[in-house]
């Protein structure tokens, strides 16, 4: 396990750096601008953006869900391709659409490849509502996978890369190595798994193999049998060519028992094969001196913009601190993983110094009710909304002044990169991505505040360490510069994505 470095090609006559000409296939069962739950989408829509921006042949592969249609309706174009895909003993229709409005970029070749299917992704949620994960997340998964390598075949697009993303797409690594490993169009194709969250594997009961298509003879330990369940993540880490996850720390912390969620031992296999690429953000939608959703925008330099953002924010809020009270906020999936426990147990000694708290999510039933009840008892303190909300996150990132991310393991995490863009200074769990990102030594170069044992204590302890220098105004504008200096652009990243792809395999 390694970080890939920086290739070291001779720029070309632009001075920019030369890329070995490659086709690329991106699939991700989110991707912004067209769905989103969480940062895969973020990661799979940038990145795929910033190939395009690189003048590369890009194609992106993701579900047509009914809030993809609600958001592109007039700009969806029909390719007019009907497939049959086995689904068990079912046949199911794929349908194949593309974004009109992508053909009108000035440069590069991106092509996002839509799958639609009206029975699995006509649905209100992308993989299930509050209560829990639909029940046919099996078949519904299966069906884009195997979509995806079947319009392949029927347009003869012959990719050089698949990159693949978390156990929605974990058996397409597998299939070519089983059910498709015949099919011409991908002889020359490497296949690459990018590990967002060890914590969601895909789980499914023995059925699924059947739904899958692939036989008994791959439900045994060495396959994608995990505890007498089907794991559609294992079939792609047994499977990929290449392993990435989403930054350095996570990478060495997945071959450990206690982040590995059962599958340490067969990630320390791969361990040659397995690199850790950080994430980056997308700095033009996330930029405060140009966001739209913004209505005072603000830079490094200017900030009189931000307190005016923090002033909107308590009053659309009803919160009743001044520009003095610190403002804390979380936004975030409301599930374990991100330490709701932790917040909601922290929250009365958080109030008790002086703070004012401001939190958006959504997810688990349990997490809405606890904060509800806490947000109840300190009214004018305390906005909790719950809830998917872009406009209200860009305003709360800008609004604040303390980002809280308390979360027991992130893979990455973009909320406190989008947070420090936005100068609103960290306090986080000290673990994966959180560490590769925050500058959390006192020094000149500090950018946020990490605490390194998980409990309530621990947290408000550093949250009352980050209070003491919001109070020393020069310190903390320093905290805010450094914070809105550093570099999360995606370009590096997406070099060393291009590097792994040309690595020749062990
Ligand atoms: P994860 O992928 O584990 O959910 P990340 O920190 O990597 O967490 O990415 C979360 C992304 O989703 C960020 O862009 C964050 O701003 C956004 N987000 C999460 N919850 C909400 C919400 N309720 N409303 C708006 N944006 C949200």
């Amino acid at each position: 396990m390694s970080t890939p470095h920086l290739p070291k090609r001779p720029p070309n006559s632009c001075g920019k750096p030369r890329y070995r000409p490659m086709r690329i296939a991106l699939m991700s069962s989110e991707a912004v601008p067209f769905s989103k739950t969480g940062g895969l989408a973020d990661v799979a829509g940038t990145l795929f953006k910033e190939y395009t921006g690189m003048g590369l042949d890009v194609s992106l592969f993701v579900p047509l869900y009914d809030s993809t249609v609600k958001r592109l309706h007039n700009r969806l174009v029909n390719l007019e391709l009907e497939i049959d895909i086995p689904i068990g003993n079912e046949v199911k229709k794929c349908r194949v659409f593309s974004d009109q409005g992508l053909g009108r970029e000035p440069k590069g070749k991106g092509t996002v490849y839509f799958v639609a299917n009206e029975e699995y992704f006509g649905r209100s949620e992308l993989y299930g509502p509050a209560e829990g994960d639909y029940p046919d997340n099996d078949a519904r998964f299966t069906f884009f996978c195997r979509s995806v390598l079947e319009i392949c075949i029927r347009l003869d697009l012959q990719f050089d890369v698949l990159h693949c993303n978390d156990w929605q797409t974990g058996l397409i690594p597998l299939y070519l190595k089983t059910l498709y490993r015949n099919e011409s169009v991908f002889k020359n194709a490497r296949t690459v798994l990018t590990i967002h969250n060890m914590g969601y594997q895909g789980l499914f009961p023995p059925s699924a193999l059947g739904i899958t298509g692939l036989g008994h003879e791959f439900f045994h330990p060495e396959g994608i049998e995990f505890y007498g369940k089907v794991n559609f993540l294992k079939a792609g880490l047994i499977s990929a060519d290449i392993l990435t996850t989403v930054s350095p720390t996570y990478a060495r912390e997945i071959l450990l028992p206690e982040k590995g969620f059962g599958l340490d031992s067969v990630l320390k296999k791969r361990a040659d094969a397995l690199f850790g690429v950080l994430n980056g953000i997308d700095t033009s939608e996330w930029d405060p001196a140009s966001d739209s959703l913004l209505h005072d925008k603000y830079s490094k330099t200017a900030l009189e913009g931000k307190a005016r953002c923090k002033q909107e924010l308590m009053s659309r809020c009803s919160l009743a601190g001044t520009q003095e009270t610190p403002l804390l906020c979380f936004i975030g999936r409301l599930s374990s993983q991100k330490g709701i426990d932790l917040l909601v147990e922290a929250m009365d000694e958080l109030i008790s110094a002086g703070t004012d708290l401001f939190i958006l999510g959504k997810g688990d039933d349990r997490f809405q009710r606890l904060l509800s009840e806490q947000a109840g008892r300190y009214p004018g303190r305390i906005y909790f909304r719950v809830g998917f909300d872009e406009a209200m996150a860009h305003l709360a990132y800008a609004g604040a002044d303390i980002f809280l991310m308390p979360s027991i393991y992130e893979p990455c995490g973009l909320g406190q990169m989008i947070a420090m863009r936005y100068g609103t200074i960290p306090v986080a769990y000290s673990t994966g991505g959180l560490v590769d990102t925050i500058v959390a030594a006192d020094g000149p170069d500090k950018t946020g505040f990490l605490f390194d044992d998980h409990t309530p204590a621990s947290f408000a302890e550093e949250v009352r360490k980050a209070l003491l220098i919001f109070r020393r105004k020069e310190t903390w504008h320093k905290l805010i510069t450094n914070a809105m200096e550093k570099d999360f652009s995606w370009e590096r990243s997406a070099v060393m994505y291009l590097e792994l792809y040309g690595k020749p395999l062990n």
